[in-house]
């Protein structure tokens, strides 16, 4: 019988093999892209036994989930707590609990969250990095989150006057149906004009489990990879 611990080291290991490869065919260093395990679904038993395999990066994408579980981590492992990362769609009233535990937030794309964030990290005494999403989608769907890359950079300038919050980059989704590798592209250049303003915004979240190979070949420098690592998630909504 197979352990839950051997599914997740083959897993992680075929992913690794992916990220590799795709590094090779990029002419891009594997060090200079970095993996974040998106455990959404999935108990903080998976996240330890992850932990033990070598994984540094989680991926949350609800609070109240997140909150629980990184407080059940730090029973579990400890001061290997691995670097959280808040990737879901965020709501101003959940703000200020994501910034009491989460040290990245890839889903800032108003203003107004970014004053809910600057609070809540401010009364945690936290700083936290935050990546701007940008809607890829040419038909912008109002349910995904993100902002139009026209209204990045200004976003980008609204954020110097929040001392806790640290702008490092950007984050995207694929859009469906479209070619993610196209899309990336499109990524690659809001990047670019981020970085040009604000150097440390060297940031690029990009790729899923499906589609990590043209985010590599795109420029990303973090993947977010939940089902091709633990699984397919209980079907939600
Ligand atoms: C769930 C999720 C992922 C992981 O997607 P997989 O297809 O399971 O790899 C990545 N990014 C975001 C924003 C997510 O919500």
């Amino acid at each position: 019988m197979t352990s839950r611990r051997d599914e997740l080291a083959r897993s992680l290991a075929q992913t690794e093999a992916r990220i590799e490869a795709a590094c090779d065919a990029a002419g891009r260093a594997r060090e200079d892209v970095h993996l974040i395990v998106v455990t959404k679904f999935f108990p903080a038993s998976d996240v330890e036994l992850l932990v033990d395999l070598g994984v540094t990066d989680i991926g949350e994408s609800r609070d109240q989930e997140a909150g629980e579980k990184v407080a059940e981590l730090r029973t579990l492992v400890g001061e290997r707590l691995p670097r959280v990362h808040f990737v879901g769609q965020l709501q101003r009233n959940k703000a200020a609990s994501v910034a009491s535990y989460a040290d990245v937030v890839h889903s800032v794309d108003r203003e107004r969250l970014a004053v809910a964030l600057e609070k809540g990290a401010e009364r945690s005494g936290r700083q936290i990095d935050v990546l701007l999403q940008v809607d890829l989608d040419p038909d912008p769907d109002p349910g995904r989150g993100g902002l139009p890359p026209a209204e990045v950079g200004d976003l980008a300038d609204r954020l110097t006057a929040y001392p806790s919050l640290r702008l490092r980059g950007v984050m995207a989704v694929a859009p469906l149906g479209a070619d993610p590798a196209e899309a990336f592209g499109r990524l690659a250049v809001v990047s670019e004009t981020v970085r040009a303003a604000y150097p440390d915004a060297t940031v690029i979240s990009a790729g899923m489990s499906a589609d990590l190979e043209q985010a590599i070949a795109g420029g990303a420098t973090h993947l977010r990879v939940g089902t091709a690592i633990l699984g397919s998630r209980p079907s939600h909504r």
